[in-house]
């Protein structure tokens, strides 16, 4: 099983990507992590290159196509052999979150970027995206460390993200990142054992909502 975790920086990814790994091992799954870009040295390079602030201006066409690259090695690099060792893979950000930051918010079709995503891809997609809704201030008043290329892009930017992000995309499980975090995980979680019975009916999955 293949599951990424979208928002904009500061709703709550890699809190709640690393509850659901922990979560997910409990229940007796083999799992691993990645983030995208990243995750392999040609990913963490280009990562470097979209993150590091700069005095020349990124085009939108070249940022989208380098995260388009850097998503390419790290699918034929780790997440195909991972699931093909029979591990279930989460992310935190997949190709969805190219469509919405440099095509809704970012003004390039967005059906070109899921074009170009097809083929960076080379088809695969996650079993759901997890995307974690949040206000633009209280995303940025959560942020602390100094921001990045992509978060200097100003809050204006990060509205549109918002606003027009994943409307009309149907694998997704939307969810306030403003709530508490055990309320926020259990919904993913619930999802997970939906998706997790259909790939295999006869696994026990104990119930985990007891615990949390
Ligand atoms: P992202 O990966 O989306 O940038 P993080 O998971 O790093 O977001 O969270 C950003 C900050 O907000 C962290 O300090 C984290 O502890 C805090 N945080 C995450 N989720 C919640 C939540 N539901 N309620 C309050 N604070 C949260």
């Amino acid at each position: 099983m293949f599951f990424s975790f979208d928002g904009i920086d500061g709703a709550g990814k890699s809190t709640q990507l690393e509850l659901f790994c922990h979560w997910l091992r409990e229940l007796g799954h083999d799992v691993v992590s990645c983030r995208d870009p990243g995750s392999t040295r040609i990913g963490e390079r280009i990562r470097e290159l979209l993150l590091s602030v700069e005095d020349q201006p990124m085009d939108n066409t070249t940022e989208m196509l380098l995260y388009m690259a850097a998503r390419a090695q790290l699918v034929q690099e780790f997440i195909r052999p991972q699931l093909q060792l029979g591990r279930t893979v989460v992310t935190d950000r997949f190709l969805l979150s190219n469509v919405v930051y440099q095509g809704h918010a970012g003004g390039l079709d967005v059906g070109s970027i899921w074009q170009v995503g097809d083929i960076a891809t080379a088809g695969l997609v996650p079993d759901t995206y997890f995307v974690l809704d949040i206000s633009v201030d209280a995303a940025m008043a959560r942020i602390a460390r100094t921001p990045d290329r992509m978060e200097r892009k100003g809050a204006e930017y990060f509205q549109r993200v918002r606003q027009k992000g994943a409307k009309d995309f149907e694998r997704r499980v939307l969810r306030q990142g403003a709530r508490v975090i055990e309320q926020v995980i259990q919904v993913f979680l619930h999802h997970f054992i939906q998706i997790a019975r259909r790939h295999r009916p006869h696994h026990q999955l104990h119930s985990v909502f007891m615990t949390i």
